[in-house]
């Protein structure tokens, strides 16, 4: 369906036709109905059929597995959680940070096992991250986050300093002073990655109906007159004993759930492929991810096809949490997004950019993700990822299916499991606010670029983006 395929250059490389599942036809009855149909409802669907081949699971998405964040992402598999190490441990312990870190680290060999089992053809590549320090500012920071590992016990297997000789082989970008580097992060497709586990699903048993937009979310009540929780849809009411919310940056578009997620914008490119002479300059690693310390976020992987996906953050909130497909391009973002590309790799200043694409990030006021079960109403959740949620997604999954089928596990005791993020502010200051938080960030980096030093706008900038 052209319509998917200009969805991002993940969708228009699937190396399949994009086929469209059929709509549900009428009312249902089942045990699990799975609202969503990205990484969350799909690593969902999978587990609990895993664990229990019997159980009636249907999945419900409004357009096509995949439409959202899921088919749109940088393609990090990456054991980054949305909240930092240091403010885990502030919140949770130590030894709750330390336990959330090596699940998230777990994570990723989960997905590489997943996608061997499926046979799914995703170029998972687990070559590590880059971040790059670019200026003394970037430098202080890099050394920052050293230190506060160090003095966290994170060790320095997962996380150490790149002189600049060693960088060179790792990532050859312009201005380095040198890099942090964490072997925890693979390069993935995630279209093919999301389109993947859709069959799975069904091959396991589970029931996929896309085109098919849950309008409302009625939680169960439990008590002498007890009713089951169901969703209601344009061709009838689902009843289950479970639903599983997994709408992510949609969530605001459900009604009750306006102030539960901000939908923020992240805007990306991919270059046309580049010739391998070049490729082997930029890198000699692999496909590491690669990003740098400045505050507006940005962040790159290199293809399978030898091409250069590179994204950014800094594109408006939308008043009222507005999510429109307009909203995926903005000529002037994505002009920055590719003239930061060149600024790293001046010898990509001849390359073509190909593809331009965009989609909402879905972020909780507290900036800290979570999973949860509730019994009594049968609503199941996981989300507020905060742009990083390829691999949180796949840990989400699995801890759904426990929470679901009242296993108790490891899962079920990480310090995730349960939270529960404060509402957003009411507009306007809702729009006031992310979008002064955006200005804050930009204007920082114009800061530290002139000043060499970080600047106190930085360590705001962090604090609000959960980091510290
Ligand atoms: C541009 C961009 C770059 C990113 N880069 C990275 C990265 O490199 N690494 C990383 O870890 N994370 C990244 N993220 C975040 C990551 O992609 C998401 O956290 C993750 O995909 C969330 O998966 P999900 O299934 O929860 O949500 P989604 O993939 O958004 O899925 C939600 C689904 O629900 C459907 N839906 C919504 N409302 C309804 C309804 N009412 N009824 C039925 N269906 C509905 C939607 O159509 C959608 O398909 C990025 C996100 C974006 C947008």
């Amino acid at each position: 369906m052209p319509r998917y395929q200009g969805l991002s250059y993940w969708f228009d490389s699937l190396g399949e036709p994009l086929v469209v599942r059929p709509r549900l036809p009428g009312p249902l009855d089942v045990d699990v109905c799975i609202v969503g149909g990205g990484f969350t409802g799909l690593w969902t669907a999978r587990s609990l059929l895993r664990a229990q081949p019997d159980l009636r699971v249907v999945v419900l998405e409004a357009e096509v597995c995949g439409f959202g964040a899921s088919g749109r992402n940088g393609g990090w598999a990456s054991a980054l959680f949305a909240a930092s190490p240091g403010r885990l441990a502030r919140l949770h312990g130590l030894e709750a940070m330390h336990r959330m870190r090596r699940a998230m680290q777990a994570s990723i060999d989960e997905i590489d096992k997943a996608v061997g089992e499926e046979g799914i053809d995703c170029g998972f590549a687990r070559d590590g991250t880059v971040v790059l320090a670019r200026d003394e500012a970037q430098l202080a920071k890099a050394t920052l986050e050293l230190a506060e590992a160090r003095e966290l016990g994170i060790p320095e297997d997962d996380l150490r300093w790149l002189g600049p000789g060693e960088l060179r082989d790792y990532l050859d970008a312009s201005r380095a002073l040198g890099a942090t580097f964490t072997p925890h992060c693979a390069a993935i497709h995630p279209g093919r990655l999301v389109r993947g586990l859709a069959r799975a699903v069904e091959r396991l048993g589970g029931t996929v109906h896309e085109g098919t937009p849950v309008l409302e979310v009625v939680p169960g009540s439990p008590g002498p007159v007890s009713r089951r929780p169901f969703v209601r849809t344009p061709a009838g009411p689902v009843q289950a004993d479970v639903v599983v919310l997994a709408t992510e940056a949609f969530t605001c578009l459900l009604p009750g759930q306006r102030r539960r997620l901000a939908p923020v914008y992240s805007l990306v490119v991919a270059t046309e492929p580049i010739p391998p002479e070049v490729f082997q300059q930029l890198t000699r690693r692999g496909r590491p991810t690669f990003s740098d310390y400045r505050n507006v976020l940005v962040y790159g992987q290199f293809t399978t096809e030898g091409r250069v996906v590179f994204g950014g953050r800094g594109a408006p909130y939308h008043f009222g949490s507005r999510i429109a497909p307009r909203y995926d391009q903005d000529q002037r973002v994505h002009q920055g997004i590719h003239r930061a590309l060149v600024e790293l790799f001046p010898a990509l200043a001849q390359t073509r950019v190909t593809h331009r694409w965009g989609g909402a990030v879905g972020i909780p006021r507290d900036w800290h993700s979570s999973v949860g079960y509730d019994p009594r109403t049968g609503l199941a959740w996981a989300g507020g990822y905060a742009g990083d949620g390829v691999t949180t997604t796949n840990l989400a999954g699995r801890t759904l299916a426990d929470l679901v089928l009242r296993r108790e596990s490891d899962l079920t005791t990480l310090c995730w499991v349960g939270h529960r993020s404060p509402d957003w502010e009411p507009e306007p200051l809702r729009f006031l606010g992310i979008n002064a938080g955006l200005l804050a960030a930009r204007l920082a980096d114009r800061l530290e670029r002139l000043s060499g030093r970080p600047s106190v706008l930085s360590s705001l900038v962090a604090r609000l983006a959960g980091h510290a």
